[in-house]
């Protein structure tokens, strides 16, 4: 897919420009109380753009998201943290940026108010979409300004669209895609068309018990949605290669005993009793996920496979992770959580390619394209002609 490039805008130097980006990161309270950011690769990943425009002489404001406000401002999801996290990489690297508020503390972001984009724009003469992990969300920041201002991929929006389209487009065989996490519904939707594109998929985390339940299996009290069940048993049906849990590691409500009278968390191979959640998969499905990433040319891997924070039910994630890390496909992992569990196990460098999108590179392979993608490609022909062609 031809997008516009940074070398295809006009000359920058002097000019003003938006870049959105994806600083969606997760906060935590520090020692003395404020938010600090707990993760930063998704604000590294946005360096080196920013650092080609500010070497050109750009002026260049970034802007972003952060959590789910509503619509209005709330301290809580208030940019600060980024904006001092982001200033010190920056200056780390001898260059400066300004970073607007949070996006989404304006209804007209999700809303994608014209009115909104007018006043975002105001004064901005060209814009960058960087922010891959927003390009499946058709919201002010994302689709409005190619409608006013010559625009282009930054550098890690188009790296992402390369790799996760390369994956589809022609991978070397057998394509393996392990998917897992609690954005069931989500996902769901997005697993039909994976299917058809994959050799075999392997299902963990949250997302398999709606797939145990259509097989048949009681999964006790792991939380799925009736309809989900039905979407998964037509899946089921395709006669592709779908591989689920041989078991599942489960927590008892508060004062259900386990098996030996005593223990809250228990492995359970078919049938989960009433008054226990599997929050992991078990060992022998590790085992058996681990075997078939081994066997694999190319892996796809989104959602964690089990409540990895918890260290308790952190096993499931790792064997899939040391299986990615060690195996010599070509090996994609997508997704916030999916990034930071890898990172967290010190396994990041060993992976290919880590994604900052989850949603977005799960719906860029269902679609073929991004409402963000479509936006850089459709701007007007009096933008597109102060765009220099390459
Ligand atoms: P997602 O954003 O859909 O990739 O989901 C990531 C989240 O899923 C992580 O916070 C995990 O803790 C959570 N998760 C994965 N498996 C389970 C499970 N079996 N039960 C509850 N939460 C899970």
């Amino acid at each position: 897919m031809r997008l516009p490039a940074l070398e295809d805008l006009p000359d920058v130097s002097g000019r003003s420009v938006l870049v959105r980006a994806d600083l969606n990161v997760p906060l935590v309270p520090s020692e003395r109380g404020s938010l600090v950011v707990a993760d930063d690769f998704r604000i590294r990943a946005a360096l080196p753009t920013l650092q080609w425009l500010a070497e050109r002489g750009a002026r260049v404001t970034v802007c972003s998201h952060l959590g789910r406000p509503g619509g209005r401002p709330d301290g809580r999801h208030a940019m600060e943290p980024v904006r001092r996290h982001l200033r010190n990489l920056c200056g780390t690297a001898g260059f400066e940026v300004e970073l607007l508020e949070n996006l989404r503390f304006d209804p007209g972001e999700e809303g994608n108010d014209p009115s909104f984009v007018d006043r975002l724009m105001q004064g901005q003469e060209l814009y960058v979409n960087d922010a891959f992990g927003a390009a499946h969300r058709a919201h002010g920041s994302i689709v409005g300004p190619p409608q006013r201002v010559p625009s282009a991929a930054g550098r890690l929006l188009s790296r992402e669209v390369e790799v996760i389209s390369s994956l589809f487009d022609r991978p070397a065989a057998p394509l393996v895609a392990v998917v897992g996490g609690a954005k069931v519904s989500d996902k769901l939707a997005l697993l039909e068309s994976l299917l058809a594109r994959v050799d075999t998929l392997v299902v963990g985390g949250g997302m398999c018990f709606p797939f145990l339940a259509a097989q048949g299996q009681a999964i006790g009290d792991s939380p799925v949605e009736a309809d989900q069940i039905h979407r998964c048993r037509e899946l089921l049906r395709s006669g592709r290669d779908v591989v689920l849990p041989v078991d599942v590691v489960a927590l008892a409500e508060e004062g259900t005993l386990g098996p030996d009278g005593r223990s809250a968390i228990a492995t359970y191979g078919r049938d989960i009793p009433r008054g226990w959640r599997g929050l992991d998969i078990g060992e022998r499905s590790g085992e058996r996920f681990a075997e078939l990433i081994e066997q694999a040319a190319t892996v796809f891997w989104n959602g964690p496979m089990g409540a990895f924070e918890d260290p308790r039910f952190a096993r499931g994630t790792r064997f899939v992770a040391e299986a990615v890390a060690s195996s010599s496909a070509f090996t994609v992992v997508g997704g916030g959580d999916t990034v930071a569990a890898v990172e967290g196990f010190g396994l990041g460098d060993r992976i290919d390619h880590l994604s900052t999108g989850g949603g977005a590179a799960l719906e860029l392979i269902e679609r073929g394209d991004l409402p963000g993608l479509a936006a850089l490609r459709q701007q007007p022909g009096r933008l597109t002609a102060g765009l220099r062609r390459s």
